[in-house]
């Protein structure tokens, strides 16, 4: 069922009767239609694209580097399981199990309280450790992506002469970019483990951790606003994909309710996991999206 052929100069798809390349002028009276069917996008979530088709590798660089940090995503956006959640539960079921049956069958109640607390930091800080390695990679290979689209709409207006019409889109995305860049700092992921060990340092652990999915995530929506509008303008087309964005959560209004409400923590740390996986899918089917485009 294939309806087309691509030229072998620009990539551009024609009519299969077509003598001419629309786009370049190619003679494509001899290329014959392509044996498979046009590559669908794969659904997102999977790690999965397809490129666009007549694509050829090495055509532009940063048609490379947005494809190279899409394929990143499969090792650093890892969309964690709510079990998770289980690891503080765990240990605050050993620390009351341990307390409890030292101080009844035992006179050394005090060592069982010790043993619980430690064994409930120690799964705790492991959780931290996830949250913070998992924040930093996902850091780290969204700039050098939105670098790559901002050169990727540089390099095609300047082929197209509309450099003067995407203008005000890429001095926008560049300053989102530098803001990212500061703003979005990696944490030592070691550091902020044994932080979380100590009081008032840990609120600051638990601090970053619930002021940056959301912070993020409006950076992130705001740059591909601006990508979308500017990429259309040189003839790259991406539907808007529905896009969930993060409710705002307040980390001092979360503190206050867990002090009168100890249990409301597991609903803190619930948040602190499935925010940044929302993150991800959301972005992976704008990439997706992009990946389908890409000429
Ligand atoms: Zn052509
Ligand atoms: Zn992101």
């Amino acid at each position: 069922m294939t309806s087309y052929k691509v030229c072998p100069n620009c990539g551009r798809q024609n009519p299969v009767d077509a003598q001419w390349c629309a786009s370049c002028g190619n003679n494509i009276t001899n290329v014959a239609p392509p044996q498979q069917a046009q590559p669908q996008p794969a659904p997102y979530g999977q790690g999965q694209y397809q490129p666009a088709p007549g694509y050829q590798p090495g055509q532009s660089g940063a048609r490379q580097q947005i494809i190279s940090s899409v394929q990143m995503r499969v090792q650093t956006d890892e969309v964690m399981p709510i079990w998770w959640i289980v690891l503080p539960l765990v240990g605050v079921l050993a620390l009351v199990g341990f307390a409890a049956i030292t101080i009844f069958w035992s006179g050394w109640g005090w060592i069982g309280i010790v043993v619980g607390l430690l064994l409930f930091l120690v799964l705790y800080a492991v959780l931290v450790y996830k949250l913070v390695t998992r924040q930093n990679e996902h850091i780290k290979r969204e700039i050098v992506l939105r670098t790559a689209i901002i050169n990727y709409v540089r390099e095609k207006a300047r082929e197209q002469y509309k450099e003067q019409m995407v203008a005000g889109q890429i001095s926008t995305m560049e300053s989102i970019n530098q803001e990212a860049s500061y703003k979005e700092q990696e944490n030592n992921a070691l550091l902020f483990t044994i932080m979380s060990f100590i009081p008032i340092l840990n609120l600051y652990v638990l601090y970053v951790l619930t002021k940056f999915p959301f912070e993020h995530d409006s950076r992130w929506h705001t740059f591909t606003q601006q990508a979308q509008y500017a990429l259309s303008q040189v003839g790259v087309n991406i539907m808007t994909p529905s896009w969930k964005t993060l409710p705002r959560r307040s980390f001092w209004l979360y503190l206050i309710i867990t002090l009168i409400i100890g249990v409301f923590m597991i609903y803190w740390l619930y948040t602190l996991i499935d925010d940044p996986n929302d993150h991800y899918q959301a972005q992976w089917a704008f990439e997706d999206q992009l990946m389908s485009q890409l000429r």
